[in-house]
């Protein structure tokens, strides 16, 4: 380990923030998932569109796809540029995953494809389902009651374990949440109403996975859904690459070497912000530079990635304590399939403050009338270390991940606890 990384742990330890950029990165990076696999997980959601279509209406207009707008935030940069001395004129974006339809939050992508993936499998098995039928028949008999007997399970900080529930009890799975200490009691409520079992503990994410990893494996007919290691999340999450592309077309923004794109995501295990790195990295190669954003007290991918060490590492290991008001980044140790993944890929992590997060959270609403969860807010920190070297034709992309089901309550208290 050389001295440089030495100092940074040393900073990371004390809780301090930091940016760090990855040197090991390739043009192209070592991944073991191509196109193909993407532009299969691609076809399954299409085969499921007309079902959810009809199942969820909200979803209706977009023929069942379910997809988030992408959003210019100017007034949000000049008020950044302002509030942090730094003016920078570039184009910034938000992608708002905070109001993808059903579960309001990044979540909807991988945790409601692994759901699906899932479905389809045990309905193919089961010679309930063939590829070319109208999918709309999965909410006929015999599937439903066939799907009635079947279990799904899943460890969660929140938002995960609202895209299951929710996709679970529409499909009529007894699914079970595992949830972890930093998950809001609306969270637990929400799905409580659903029908969905919550086991709750006082322990961290990681636990929480491990124990409902247990339980579901002891169950012969319950599939765990496993944050820290699933292919199937992080290939749902690497659909946003195409769409985004499409968006960014419509919007007239161009993406090349004189004009790159940069993009800030908040991580928590790494699925979410991994599989979309990956989804565009495979459409813009090195003219895309993805960024992730930790809370200072659960860096969990940027020692994975600066150590080296991947899953084995964990913030506990540096005494910090994982706990944050960003509930869905209050993870500990990153996931070993998108750290690997990662190692070539990523640009660089940074870490911030929880009173950072609300002040992001209050200046958003207060520029541009956009109020998101403060996991969602994270990706913010990462344009001051980025503005003043990425170039005037550069465009800034932060990755809204949360927000769209916080009751408003909850969502006045956020408001007011800004700097
Ligand atoms: C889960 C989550 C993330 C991060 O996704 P991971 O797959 O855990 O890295 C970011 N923001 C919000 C709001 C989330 O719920």
């Amino acid at each position: 380990m050389n001295n440089s990384t030495k100092e940074l742990l040393t900073e990371i330890q004390k809780g301090e923030p930091v940016f760090w950029r990855n040197l090991c990165l390739t043009d192209p990076p070592a991944f073991s998932f191509s196109a193909a696999d993407v532009a299969t997980a691609e076809a399954r959601l299409k085969r499921f569109a007309p079902w959810i279509a009809q199942r969820f209406p909200e979803t209706a207009v977009t023929g069942g796809i379910i997809e988030s707008p992408l959003s210019d935030i100017s007034a949000m940069r000049d008020l950044l540029s302002q509030k942090d001395g730094l003016p920078f004129k570039n184009r910034l974006l938000l992608k708002r995953d905070d109001s993808l339809p059903i579960s309001g939050s990044v979540k909807a992508r991988g945790g409601i494809y692994a759901v699906l993936k899932h479905t389809e499998d045990l309905l193919f098995a089961a010679g309930l389902l063939d590829k070319h039928d109208d999918y709309r028949k999965i909410s006929t008999e015999p599937i439903t009651s066939f799907l009635r007997g079947k279990k799904l399970a899943v460890g969660s900080t929140g938002n995960l374990g609202l895209s299951i529930g929710i996709m679970g009890a529409a499909l009529g799975f007894q699914t079970s949440v595992y949830i972890s200490r930093e998950a809001r009691a609306w969270k637990k409520q929400l799905l409580r109403e659903k029908g969905v079992r919550v086991v709750e503990s006082e322990q961290d994410y990681e636990a929480a996975v491990a124990a409902g990893r247990a339980a579901s494996n002891a169950d012969p007919d319950s599939f765990f859904i496993d944050d820290e290691r699933s292919e199937d999340l992080y290939l749902g999450y690497a659909v946003a690459g195409n769409r985004l592309k499409k968006q960014l077309d419509d919007a007239g923004v161009i993406v090349d070497a004189a004009h790159p794109l940069y993009v800030f995501l908040p991580c928590g295990v790494g699925g979410g912000p991994g599989g979309i790195t990956f989804g565009l990295k495979l459409i813009f190669g090195k003219h895309v530079h993805c960024f992730f954003a930790e809370p200072t007290q659960a860096p969990c991918m940027l020692l994975a990635l600066a150590t080296g060490k991947g899953s084995e590492v964990s913030a506990a290991d540096f005494g910090l304590s994982g706990i944050t008001a960003a509930d869905g980044l209050a993870v500990t140790r990153a996931s070993e399939l998108v750290a690997r993944e990662m190692r070539t890929a990523l640009d660089g992590c940074f870490t911030l403050r929880d009173d950072a997060l609300f002040d992001y959270l209050h200046m958003l609403d207060e520029s541009c009338g956009i109020r998101i969860e403060p996991s969602a807010c994270a990706g913010f920190a990462g344009i001051r270390s980025v503005a003043p070297e990425c170039g005037p034709d550069a465009t800034l992309l932060v990755w809204s991940t949360g927000g769209g089901m916080v009751p408003p309550e909850e969502m006045e208290r956020y408001l007011h606890m800004y700097n």
